[in-house]
């Protein structure tokens, strides 16, 4: 077999690919519409938190399933025509929301999730920018004692876990955070995680590195894919590229070209919104906070204080509507003072997610040199060096067992 492949995507999870199976001696072209990283890569809360071991469909997502119904929370929006088009997938995520598929789920992704801090560690070191990462933890906070009392499953599963824990009173949050609000009566600090200023700029480094050592980054807005005898050609607008394997590592878009192959992932998109806002003076936000009552994130980072609403599930491309985003920022206020928003319009981004949350790494089982590395959901920035290592050894032909639950044959693609 050739040693040429080109990865398709070049978000945080196609550009961690190509360093990978360039590191392992392959000859790779990584292949994106845009030279700039503006998508999911760039707008996400830049976390690399052991905590996400848990999926969000764990065993308390019934619970907290009526306060979703009305369609008025933070946290979770919906249209309706568009859950119902895609049941199937939904089924499958209330299906797997339960005490045992969070056994499996955070044995499956502890292996993932594990070693992605130290994996990032190493290439920010090589691209030079390891001031980016802070390791300071984040928060996550509760502005009364019930809603503190109603996450013990969780805190109990990410401890059982090893996820390193510390539960803060309001004085121990104080201490961590002097300037925010005395509004949380609650808080769990996660200490073993980290967190970078700008996950565009990481994306950007990383695309850097893989250039400096060689690569060939190639920008079009690829068409479509199709096979033939010696592998698979990609139309551009700049003209066909033919390649013997191929890795779709296309995030919310990973669905886009493969109607030819007659391939289609189970693919949701959970949608999100941010938008940064300046600091005011002498305030300072030392780690990434979760307001879990209101339903926010609040990260620092270079542009300004960034704050992520919750899921929006929506078809990719329908017309933005922030009112989740909306809805948080008043709620935001009340715990760090804010300064004026840093754009006009929010920032607007998909998920791509999968129903049993674990993310696809691996081989088609239909078409020879197909590879995917996508669906990676909530966690695609942390994970996407280990993500694209796993799929390095995968094409070398030493998969590893920590990755047999990623492969694409669960969903017989
Ligand atoms: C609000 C929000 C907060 C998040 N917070 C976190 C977090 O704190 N930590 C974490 O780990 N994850 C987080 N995530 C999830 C994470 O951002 C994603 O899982 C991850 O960025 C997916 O990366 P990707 O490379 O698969 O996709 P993308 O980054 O979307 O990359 C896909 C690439 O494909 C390119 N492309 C698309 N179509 C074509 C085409 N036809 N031809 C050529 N190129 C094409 C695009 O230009 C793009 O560069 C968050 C997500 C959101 C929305």
């Amino acid at each position: 077999m050739s040693n040429r492949i080109i990865v398709l995507g070049a978000g945080m999870v196609g550009t961690s690919c190509a360093l990978q199976l360039q590191r392992a001696g392959m000859d790779v072209t990584l292949v994106d519409a845009s030279d700039k990283v503006t998508e999911t890569s760039y707008g996400n809360a830049g976390m690399i938190a052991t905590s996400s071991v848990l999926q969000l469909n764990n065993a308390c997502l019934w619970r907290a399933l009526p306060g979703y119904m009305l369609n008025r929370s933070a946290a979770v929006r919906y249209n309706l025509p568009y859950v119902v088009g895609n049941a199937a997938w939904f089924v499958q995520y209330l299906k797997q929301s339960t005490t045992s598929w969070d056994k499996y789920g955070i044995r499956s992704l502890s292996g993932l999730i594990g070693p992605s801090l130290v994996a990032h560690k190493q290439l920010m070191g090589q691209a030079g920018i390891r001031q980016r990462l802070a390791e300071k933890g984040w928060l996550k906070l509760y502005r009364n004692e019930a809603s503190f009392v109603s996450g013990a499953y969780e805190r109990r599963c990410l401890s059982q876990a090893g996820v390193d824990l510390v539960e803060l009173d309001q004085q121990g949050i104080a201490e961590l955070e002097p300037d925010m609000n005395p509004l949380f009566c609650k808080g769990i600090w996660v200490r073993d995680s980290a967190s970078v200023d700008s996950p565009g700029a990481v994306t950007e480094a990383y695309r850097k590195l893989f250039q400096a050592r060689g690569g060939m980054f190639y920008l079009d807005r690829i068409q479509s894919i199709n096979r033939f005898e010696q592998g698979y050609q990609l139309q551009g607008s700049r003209g066909v590229l033919e390649t013997p394997q191929l890795v779709i590592a296309l995030g919310p878009w990973s669905n886009d070209l493969l109607t030819p192959l007659r391939l289609r992932l189970p693919l949701v998109y959970e949608r999100g919104y941010h938008q940064h806002f300046q600091a005011v003076a002498d305030k300072t936000l030392n780690r990434t906070i979760h307001d879990a009552d209101a339903g926010y994130v609040m990260a620092p980072m270079e542009q300004g204080l960034r704050i992520s609403s919750g899921v929006e599930l929506t078809e990719r491309d329908a017309p933005a509507t922030p009112h989740q985003l909306t809805q948080v920022i008043p709620r935001a206020q009340q715990a760090f003072s804010l300064g004026t928003p840093v754009e006009v319009e929010p920032w607007l981004g998909s998920r791509p997610s999968m129903p049993d949350s674990l993310p696809l790494i691996g081989p088609s089982t239909r078409h020879e040199g197909l590879w995917f590395c996508t669906g990676h959901g909530h966690i695609g920035f942390s994970t996407g060096p280990v993500s694209g290592r796993w799929l390095a050894t995968h094409i070398a032909g030493q998969p590893v067992a920590e990755a047999r639950p990623f492969l694409p044959q669960r969903f017989d693609l």
